[in-house]
């Protein structure tokens, strides 16, 4: 039977929805807010959607959900730059390794297939509520007008508000850490600098993080990411101040050198990082509301410096597709599973990051690795560099194939490394004091 669809938010999460629902037959319209891009190929700006502008990486997840149910969307991602990448095995095997690409790019790309896929209405509106009748949603209300739907999608994002009300508290909140964010276009014929991964670069100093992200044709975004409360980092935001950092950091510079590369964007303060998880359900117990459901970020938000935010949030616009295609307009039973579902396999990795983020600011503050509590995952990684056979459990776990739940099994082989009183050695560059210094130094009075 054919399902009338409403999905709040034309991000990411609701257009790939849209148009895998579309393409099953069902009737959907996606609401967002945004007008869109401007036709003549113009500034987006995208308001209240802030990490827009911001660095992106894109792992193999994202371009595996796209191909199978957004296929246009692949296909147009591509056509406007998208770079996939393959990672080579070492036996003359490669896997995919990811996509390199801007999130503009990529939202242009889902947004532009959204709007040819017959089924899909993309609606420009602000959805003030969802309209019920006995017990169950029956719609949304548009600037005022109602829109009936027999299943509601709310993918909102990590900022929706529109139906905060009907859900019980998230896990989780402010993660601690914040970051500012430059991007630049490598110059002509240089050689691409140090990668840690197909992706990414990333360096570990005493007192903060600097990754750099690689998206497409020789485009980048370098971040410099400290703690919150390092109110002296704040300063970072000003140009002067970034580019003394960049220069006083060897492997950013080895990034963001004249020679190499030219900024094209100005520096970019983030916003506020979140890690927060929200399931289907309400304060009671029972779902939060029978016929409406929530995927994406507005269920799973995570910090992004693993790039896990588009893997988590485009994985579950699967697991709903499959679960309308087993359950078709029994939505109480999609609703059930789907918070089953994000409870077994999002909730981990929300709470994943909140450890890890708070053992970090608390390791920046100066903190010795707690050797009494569960280690955090990132710890546990670390612990590779002196005991190679904790590296087996890495991959998969990174790779976001396993759980956080899978390193367990080498979690005491981690700790056994740091009982000897190995730590990991930072990455050759200044301490957050120098770093500090520096910025000081160049930051306008
Ligand atoms: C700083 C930062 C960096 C990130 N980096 C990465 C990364 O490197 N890799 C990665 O995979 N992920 C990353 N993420 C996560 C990623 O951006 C999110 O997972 C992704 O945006 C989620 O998509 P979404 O569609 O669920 O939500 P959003 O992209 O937030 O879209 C929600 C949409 O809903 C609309 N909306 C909300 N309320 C209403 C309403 N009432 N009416 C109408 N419209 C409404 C909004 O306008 C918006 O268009 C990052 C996140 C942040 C904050």
């Amino acid at each position: 039977m054919v399902v009338k669809v409403a999905v709040i938010g034309g991000g990411p999460t609701g257009l790939v929805t849209g148009m895998g629902l579309a393409r099953r037959g069902h009737e959907v319209v996606a609401v967002d807010r945004d007008p869109g891009p401007p036709g003549d190929g113009g500034h987006w700006a995208r308001r209240g959607v802030m990490q827009f502008h911001h660095a992106h990486a894109f792992r193999p997840q994202v371009g595996e959900v796209l191909r199978a149910e957004a296929p246009a969307a692949w296909d147009a991602w591509m056509a406007q730059g998208g770079e996939p990448v393959e990672l080579p095995l070492g036996d003359g095997r490669t896997v995919p390794g990811g996509v390199r690409s801007r999130r503009e790019t990529f939202e242009r790309a889902v947004r532009a297939a959204a709007l040819e896929q017959p089924g899909l209405e993309v609606r420009i509106g602000h959805v003030d509520g969802v309209t019920t009748s006995r017990g169950r949603a029956q719609g949304v209300r548009v600037d005022g007008v109602d829109l009936e739907a027999d299943l509601v999608v709310d993918a909102s994002g990590r900022s929706g508000r529109v139906n905060r009300h009907l859900r019980a508290p998230g896990v989780g909140g402010e993660c601690g850490i914040a970051y500012v964010d430059r991007v630049y276009r490598l110059r002509p014929g240089v050689a691409l600098p140090p990668m840690t991964n197909a992706i990414a670069w990333q360096g570990t100093y005493v007192g903060y993080l600097v990754i750099v992200f690689l998206h497409e044709k020789g485009i980048f975004s370098a971040l410099i990411i400290r703690s919150t409360a390092d109110r002296e980092l704040v300063a970072l935001r000003h140009t002067r101040a970034f580019e003394a950092a960049a220069t006083a950091i060897p492997g950013l510079r080895a990034w963001t050198d004249p020679d190499v590369s030219e900024p094209v964007t100005h520096v970019l303060p983030g916003g506020p990082l979140l890690n927060v998880y929200r399931g289907q359900r309400g304060l009671s117990g029972a779902l939060a509301l029978p016929g409406l459901v929530f995927v994406g970020d507005s269920v799973c938000t995570t910090t992004p410096n693993f790039g896990r935010g588009l893997t988590t949030s485009l994985t579950q616009v699967g697991e709903l597709l499959r679960l309308v295609d087993e359950h078709g307009d029994d939505v109480g039973a999609i609703g059930a599973e789907l918070d089953a579902w994000d409870e077994a396999r999002m909730r981990p990795w929300v709470e994943d990051h909140i450890t890890m983020d708070h053992a970090l600011v608390r390791r920046w503050a100066g903190d010795d690795i707690d050797l009494s509590a569960r280690l955090p995952s990132d710890v546990i990684m670390m612990a590779a560099a002196q005991d190679p056979s904790i590296g087996a459990a890495i991959g998969p776990y990174v790779s976001m194939q396993a759980l956080p739940s899978s390193l367990d099994a080498v979690e005491d082989r981690a700790r056994a490394v740091y009982r000897t009183g190995w730590r990991p050695p930072p990455d050759p560059g200044p301490s957050r004091d120098e770093l500090a210094d520096v910025v000081a130094a160049a930051a306008p009075a």
